[in-house]
């Protein structure tokens, strides 16, 4: 039974860390689109094609370029020493990297979470042997049993490392399974939140401070509800406009889940390219007058600071 809330600057919690507490600490969106990204290559190929949103994914800065979602936690602490932990590396990981990390000075990857063991979740794991190769000794992953055996049949090589052929270099990873109890990442509380995935199957969302952070839901139980309220900023997937999905809100459902959770700020993820960013921007800016909802989709390299 996970425990409810995460005390915030809660010294007891921070003992890994020793006695230097957090300076400074911001959330950056390395991804915000869908597992197929945006463009989809059908769109910009098709001599019959209408889709608006593609084409102007191509130009460069445009908030309609989406990688696989994924969240950097990056904490500054007193000494100047920063943690970054990641949530999700899937099959965009790397060129989200190339285009984030020197931008955020991100040298090492001192954890990975993993919601759910889906392509856009992990497809990137073999990229991350740049890291354990050249950048620091090993990675430590968060995830539950169920993924990592997902995971071990993906990428056989990087779980049972006897089954390398050598040349090249794999990744050193170190798993770390995970059930719904928090855990410390890199001494940050994570609180796992339990979401339907589509029907009967559950994948994670994670509370840390005052965030809450689900990329991948279609159903959020009233016990992980509880386990949100009081949430200064809430990020949940919507995949597009109105046609439901199995394992996805849409956007509607989205409004709805925020409403019903309450945070202060709500920010939307994993968008197709139906979504055409700034219209529906400021279609939903609206609601903030009629509903007194804060309510809008994220972008790929947006930051926000954060109290952690
Ligand atoms: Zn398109
Ligand atoms: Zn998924």
């Amino acid at each position: 039974m996970p425990i409810s809330g995460t005390p915030k600057n809660n010294s007891s919690l921070d003992s890994d860390v020793g006695a230097n507490s957090v300076a400074k600490a911001r959330i950056v969106f390395l991804g915000t689109g869908t597992s197929e990204g945006v463009p989809r290559v059908s769109c910009l190929t098709s001599p019959d094609s209408n889709c608006p949103v593609c084409p102007d994914a191509l130009k460069p800065g445009s908030p309609n370029r989406r990688r696989n979602t994924s969240l950097l936690i990056q904490r500054e602490f007193d000494d100047g020493r920063k943690s970054n932990i990641v949530i999700d590396a899937g099959k965009f990981f790397y060129e989200s990297a190339i285009q984030l990390f020197p931008k955020f000075d991100v040298r090492t990857i001192d954890a990975l979470v993993i919601t759910h063991a889906h392509a856009d979740a992990v497809g990137g794991f073999d990229d991350l042997r740049d890291w354990t190769n050249n950048a620091q000794e090993s990675l430590p992953i968060y995830l539950r049993e169920v993924d990592l055996q997902v995971v071990e049949q993906l990428f056989y090589y990087l779980v049972d490392r006897s089954k390398q052929t050598g040349g090249g270099g794999v990744a050193k990873l170190n798993f770390e399974t995970i059930d719904s109890s928090p855990f410390r990442a890199d001494g940050l509380e994570l609180t796992p939140l339990p979401v339907e995935h589509g029907k009967n199957w559950e994948c994670f969302g994670y509370r840390f401070g005052d965030v809450s952070y689900i990329s991948d839901a279609s159903h959020i139980s009233e016990e992980t509800a509880e386990l949100i309220r009081g949430s200064e900023i809430l990020v949940v997937d919507a995949l597009r406009p109105a046609r439901t999905h199995g394992t996805h809100f849409t956007v509607e459902q989205a409004i709805d889940q925020a409403l019903r959770l309450g945070a202060e700020r709500t920010l939307l993820v994993d968008a197709t390219h139906d979504i055409d960013h700034v219209p529906v921007n400021t279609e939903l800016a609206k609601l903030k007058d009629s509903e007194g909802l804060d309510i809008q989709y994220a972008y790929d390299g947006l930051d926000i600071e954060v109290e952690l």
